[in-house]
């Protein structure tokens, strides 16, 4: 694509902080703009497998992220009751080999300040939330809650569940809660009292789970995930403060490997889990999603993040390759569309990894590297 043309990004969470260092390492014009006045440490860990360690690789972040967090020697799923181990993978140095990068639990924020790094500062603008966009013959305009207006050529919508580039293609619609909050926490090792905890391991109830790990390389720093039935989501906010009784309450018939870990808990704050039904308009004349503005899944296969990360690189990708904005949608959508389904799929019945799994499919893919999908001309869009 003409390096002439001027690419807004709305949103710069994980997808579009990617997504905006990429086409500045391939010579594009971007600006970022991000409705946060600043941005904040969000206390929450992140699973980066080794699809998503690979995606990230142009950047030249990997050392930073090594760094930063950990990588776990497995993932391990566990009866909730029994403490039975039902699956369990290894990361060792082969299983390394195999998937091609490493496995990585980190601290969210922490991965959100490495990718920020890998973005020329001046090109973001803090402080600037999208309220509308008008699109004209020549150009896109950005019209900002702050009263400043910018145009563009082309709109990248990353961002987030409540996009409002998702609302100007597809329509205002409310995202699906789908009866369940998550609580979270992170505490320092050391309230372990000694306890040996596995460095990943999700706990598996009829109606709930549990998963807790590392998330630095050190072994200071523990997360811990549980996500519990709810009736409803009545707060505007995004997450509420929660409480160590609350969270030990949810899982107080769990074992006691589990126990021993959300006993140690202090702060605990509780997000609702939102979807959206699958949508394949992804793109319109100048304006594409992608992440969570375009798929939002549920976060029982951790993988939210990672398909907001392999959207960037394959996007980046298209309008890098083709001149027409057009056919680098169109070859993005059919490129990461069949992939994104069976995320989704996975994500909705919540079964990644519970039982005997062939994470092949998943850990093995490249998007640096994965042929794009082109469709022919003739094909009706
Ligand atoms: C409880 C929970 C646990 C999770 N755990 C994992 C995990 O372990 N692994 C994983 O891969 N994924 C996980 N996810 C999912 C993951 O967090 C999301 O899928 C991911 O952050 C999506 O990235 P994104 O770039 O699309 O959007 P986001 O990271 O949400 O970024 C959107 C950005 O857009 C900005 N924005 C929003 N509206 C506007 C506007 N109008 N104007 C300007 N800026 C705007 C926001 O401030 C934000 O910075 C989890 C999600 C939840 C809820």
């Amino acid at each position: 694509m003409t390096p002439a043309y001027r690419i807004a990004i709305v949103g710069a969470g994980l997808g579009g902080l990617t997504v905006a260092g990429l086409l500045q390492r391939a010579g594009c014009s971007v600006t970022v703009y991000e409705q946060a006045p600043a941005f904040s440490r969000i206390g929450a860990g992140i699973i980066l497998s080794a699809n998503v360690v690979k995606a990230l690789r142009p950047l030249g972040v990997e050392e930073r992220l090594l760094r930063a967090g950990i990588q776990a020697d497995s993932f391990v799923s566990r009866a909730w009751d029994t403490g039975e181990v039902l699956y369990e993978i290894r990361f060792d140095k082969a299983a390394e080999a195999h998937f091609g990068a490493p496995y990585l639990n980190i601290h969210r924020g922490d991965l959100h300040d490495i990718l920020q790094l890998a973005v020329s500062p001046n090109s973001i603008r803090l402080g600037h939330s999208l309220a509308r966009l008008n699109e004209g013959s020549a150009s896109i305009n950005l019209v900002f809650e702050n009263g400043e207006m910018e145009d563009a050529d082309i709109v990248i919508g990353s961002d987030g569940i409540r996009s409002k580039v998702r609302e100007h293609l597809l329509g205002f619609e409310v995202p699906r809660f789908v009866g369940r909050v998550a609580q979270r926490a992170i505490f320092p090792t050391a309230h372990l009292k000694g306890f040996e905890m596995r460095d990943c391991t999700k706990w598996w109830a009829p109606d709930r789970h549990a998963l807790t790990y590392f998330l630095t390389s050190n072994r200071d720093e523990v997360y811990v995930i549980g996500t519990v039935p709810a009736a409803g989501w009545e707060s505007d906010s995004t997450w509420l403060p929660s409480s160590r009784d609350e969270l030990v309450a949810s899982f107080t018939a769990f074992h006691p490997d589990l126990r021993r870990v959300v006993e140690a808990t202090t702060d605990v704050t509780v997000w609702p889990i939102y979807d959206r039904e699958r949508n394949d308009i992804w793109s319109g004349r100048r304006t594409v999603l992608l992440g969570d503005a375009c798929h939002p899944v549920r976060p029982y296969m951790a993988a939210g993040g990672a398909m907001a990360i392999e959207d960037a690189v394959i996007l980046s990708r298209c309008l890098t390759e083709f001149d027409d904005p057009s056919r680098a949608f169109a070859a993005y959508e059919a490129t990461r569309i069949p992939r994104v389904a069976e995320v989704q799929r996975i994500s909705f019945e919540n079964s990644w990894m519970h039982g005997p799994t062939d994470p092949d499919w998943f850990f093995c893919y490249d998007a640096c590297t994965a042929p794009l999908q082109v469709p022919s001309l003739n094909q009706p869009p």
